[in-house]
């Protein structure tokens, strides 16, 4: 890949790099993360000259020491902090353009889009320095990554299996461990170091129509797409990366028919939504009453108890099938209630929230909290006009197989791509899979692929299966924008 296509180098402040519209502390802190997001890349630097063979794949599969791991790590924490200043300043600045255009939007901020925006080359990601220019090429999101809110938790394969040509810094580089379970968090940092040296930015808010330039249209921007976030502001793109992975938390019923209430909860934050927040905010000592039994359940219960907090987990299967083991003996150490039941109703009581729950042999009780997580799986919930595209497969060759790496949207006159690309665990999702809407030619073909290709016998063990898996992603999103394995 050209220099050019990989977008710019770190975030750097300098004399005449706009602090006169930071207050002091702000800039403070702004030289403070550069300063060491700097040190752990010279760190990196130093170690592939000086120790590591200069072939990249081979780098990326040699451990870091502890010290090394641990430095990286730091610098990753200080990236996410300037990332979210810089995305703050995106955000005003785009609220300050009447029709903002730029060349390619990626939408998400998970390890699809990240791999996604570092390996496309259509736009300049953002210079250093403060975000005072529209980049050539953004990211929009409604929430942060998804690995940055679980933290140091262990997930379910070594980093190894993450690896992907499209990480500028690999999972790997922040973890001395390469045989036992990656963290969350090596995820997250390897998101963030690589989302700073690609320049991307991300704008907050939630992608709710992609729209397509018929001709028929007066937009007062030329461009093939436009996006609405939050139903209100059109962002006018030439090229749209979709890697909205596998969809918005689902809603509770219980909250649904209690809408005073779940807006009441959710601007106290007392209802949270585990994929976003894994507990709600709630006193040392209160209890959070978890809502769901699988893994995120597990981790939310996990969340609270190693805050001081207490909880009580509300599940139809007790038996809590998805929560790993050693999570599961943390929250029986803690004495974390596990009641079975399905919630069927939701009311304000105390400070707090009553909830009914209705036993399998529909038998009834209540169960009270400070607040309620909601852990109860995603639904796929596609921007609106993306279900009207017609899609195909869009197919690579890695190790002389052919594999499908992501779905583009295609004219149907023409049966060009429209530069519409759907990555990483959104392609897996019913949307496509089963349809009837997005259309998606050669679909059992599709399914097909997609199941061969998780199961094949090149997938290490602990991934193998599993169609939406980071593994999966880390091959697929470079080999769609054309970057060899
Ligand atoms: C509980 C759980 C545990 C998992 N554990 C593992 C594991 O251990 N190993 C593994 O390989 N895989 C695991 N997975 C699968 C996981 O989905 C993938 O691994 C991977 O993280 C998906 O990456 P992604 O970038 O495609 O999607 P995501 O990480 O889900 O990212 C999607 C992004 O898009 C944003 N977004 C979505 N819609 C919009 C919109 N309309 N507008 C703006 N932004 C939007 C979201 O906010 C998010 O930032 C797990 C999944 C879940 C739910």
């Amino acid at each position: 890949m050209s220099p050019e296509a990989r977008g710019r180098g770190p975030s750097e402040g300098g004399p005449d790099s706009g602090e006169a519209q930071l207050s002091p502390e702000a800039a403070s802190a702004r030289d403070t993360a550069v300063n060491r997001v700097r040190q752990a890349i010279g760190l990196i630097d130093d170690f592939v000259a000086g120790r590591g063979p200069t072939n990249a794949s081979q780098v990326r599969r040699l451990p870091p020491t502890p010290e090394q791991a641990e430095a990286r790590r730091a610098a990753a924490r200080a990236a996410i902090a300037l990332e979210e200043q810089r995305s703050a300043e995106l955000g005003a600045l785009i609220a300050r353009i009447e029709h903002p255009k730029v060349k390619h939007v990626t939408v998400g901020s998970g390890v699809a889009a990240t791999l996604s925006h570092a390996t496309q080359r259509a736009g300049q990601g953002a210079a250093p320095g403060p975000v005072r220019d529209l980049p050539e090429a953004i990211a929009i999101s409604e929430s942060p990554d998804w690995w940055r809110i679980l933290g140091d938790r262990d997930i379910g394969q070594p980093v190894t299996h993450y690896e992907s040509v499209g990480y500028r810094h690999q999972p790997g580089d922040f973890n001395p461990d390469h045989t036992g379970r990656a963290r969350a968090s090596d995820v997250a940092y390897a998101n963030a170091m690589t989302a700073l040296d690609s320049g991307m930015v991300t704008l907050k808010g939630r992608v709710t129509a992609i729209e397509r330039l018929s001709g028929e249209e007066q937009w007062p921007v030329r461009t093939a797409w436009r996006l609405q976030v939050d139903d209100e502001k059109w962002i006018y793109a030439d090229l749209v990366a979709y890697a909205g992975g596998l969809g918005s938390p689902t809603k509770h019923n219980a909250f649904v028919r209690a809408p005073e209430l779940e807006r009441q909860l959710r601007s106290t934050g007392r209802l949270t939504d585990a994929q976003q927040q894994l507990v709600p905010t709630v006193g040392e000592g209160e209890t959070v009453l978890i809502i769901g039994g699988g893994g995120t359940a597990g981790w939310a219960a996990q969340e609270a108890v190693r805050n001081g907090r207490k909880a009580t987990i509300i599940t139809r299967d007790p038996s809590l099938g998805g929560v790993p083991p050693h999570v599961r003996r943390e929250l029986d150490s803690h004495g974390v209630h596990v009641l079975e039941g399905q919630v069927i109703r939701a009311e304000s009581g105390g400070s707090g929230v009553v909830l009914g729950v209705l036993r399998k042999d529909k038998s009834s009780f209540e169960v009270s909290g400070a607040g309620v997580s909601l852990a109860i799986g995603q639904t796929p919930n596609l921007p609106r006009g993306l279900e009207e595209r017609v899609f195909r497969m869009k197919r690579r060759q890695l190790n002389g197989k052919e594999r499908v790496v992501a779905l583009e949207a295609i004219d149907q006159i023409t049966n060009e791509p429209t530069g519409l690309t759907i990555h990483g665990a959104a392609m897996a999702t019913p949307a496509f899979k089963q349809g009837p809407k997005p259309y998606v030619q050669d679909r059992d073909e599709f399914v097909a692929a997609l199941d061969r290709q998780a199961n094949d016998l090149d997938v290490p063990e602990d991934s193998r299966g599993v169609e939406p898996s980071i593994h999966q992603s880390a091959i697929n999103v470079p080999l769609s924008n054309e970057v060899p394995e």
